[in-house]
């Protein structure tokens, strides 16, 4: 009787772990068999391998998880420690895996270090997610060069966008930054230009980075494609995995201390996310041990300027993580 509860209880605490894996916050249930009287959890603890400390830690009486939050890049650490310390005592890595629900749960290293090192001719990624990573990656030092990724792209027909374009448009700037920004794919004044962002979206971010003390000059500038979509469309996600790997390559040469991406786009292409601009922008996310702040895109901005002051907002954020040391 006593190991079936005990084993009733573990199952219930591997229930709630798998609950908050779901992505449920809190919920009220109703648990009358396991309910029990301070008589009968003083004889359960007096006869049994179950104490009262252990009843209480597994059947708590108010059954409200705790709060399922973005974690912050300082605690995204102790969080794993404490899911994996949790996991190794239940059964609940027997159950099935989740699909990703956000950008900042840790994928295997290997996985992912595998697609920053992008075999030459790779035109398509499939990074497996999982859900219980052991530590977070952090980019290894590139040995490549930016000419030698530029050779690599070449006269690039890997992709159908380069049937439409006039010039591709390769990352431009500052090699050696600390800042980066990542947009989506060429406009019209960039595939004629063939450098990015020169139009009016470009005006204005040249605008965001002064705002923080910077120039042009001062900073790497880039986008997730580089030959313009026809009629501006979002670039499709093939089109996307087939040149995101080459934007990858020159982070890894760069590693910039901090990445700013620019609209959705963007940034669920170089975060490997679905979670949109909206709940991601104005919070450092992780990058293989870069920051990366998603911000709205200047396009965006110029369409409702009333976005403007969010963006001025993560920008302090990332002139103030720039400034730190
Ligand atoms: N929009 C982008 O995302 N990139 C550019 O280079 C220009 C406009």
């Amino acid at each position: 009787m006593n190991s079936e509860i005990s084993k009733l209880l573990i199952d219930v605490k591997e229930q709630i772990l798998y609950l908050q894996e779901l992505g449920v916050e809190n919920f009220s249930v109703d648990l009358p068999e396991i309910s029990f009287s301070p008589k009968s959890k003083a004889q359960l603890s007096k006869s049994s391998e179950i104490s009262q400390e252990r009843l209480e830690r597994f059947v708590p009486t108010d059954f409200e998880l705790p709060k399922v939050e973005t974690p912050k890049e300082n605690t995204l650490k102790e969080n794993d420690l404490t899911r994996r310390s949790l996991l190794e005592s239940t059964k609940l890595s027997r159950l099935p895996s989740l699909p990703k629900r956000n950008s900042f749960l840790p994928t295997k290293p290997t996985e992912r270090a595998r697609e920053t090192e992008v075999p030459k001719q790779s035109t398509e990624e499939s990074p497996q997610e999982t859900l219980f990573g052991d530590f977070k990656p952090t980019l290894t030092e590139s040995n490549e060069t930016i000419e030698e990724i530029r050779l690599d792209i070449g006269n690039c027909t890997r992709c159908p966008l380069h049937e439409g374009r006039t010039k591709i448009v390769h990352t431009t700037g500052n090699f050696k930054a600390d800042l980066m920004f990542v947009g989506e794919a060429p406009g019209a004044n960039e595939d004629a230009e063939g450098v990015p962002f020169v139009g009016r979206a470009g005006d204005l971010l040249n605008k965001i980075i002064g705002s923080i003390g910077l120039k042009r000059e001062d900073v790497l500038v880039g986008n997730v494609n580089r030959c313009r979509p026809p009629g501006n469309r979002t670039p499709t996600l093939p089109e996307a995995h087939t040149c995101r790997p080459f934007l990858k390559r020159e982070i890894a040469v760069v590693r910039p201390k901090v990445i700013v991406v620019l609209g959705n786009t963007a940034t669920q292409n170089l975060l490997d996310t679905k979670i949109g601009i909206s709940k991601l922008r104005g919070e450092f996310q992780d990058y293989f041990g870069i920051n990366v702040m998603p911000t709205f895109h200047p396009a965006y901005l110029l369409r409702d300027p009333s976005k403007k002051r969010e963006v001025w907002e993560d920008m302090k954020k990332v002139r103030d993580f720039l400034n730190k040391d």
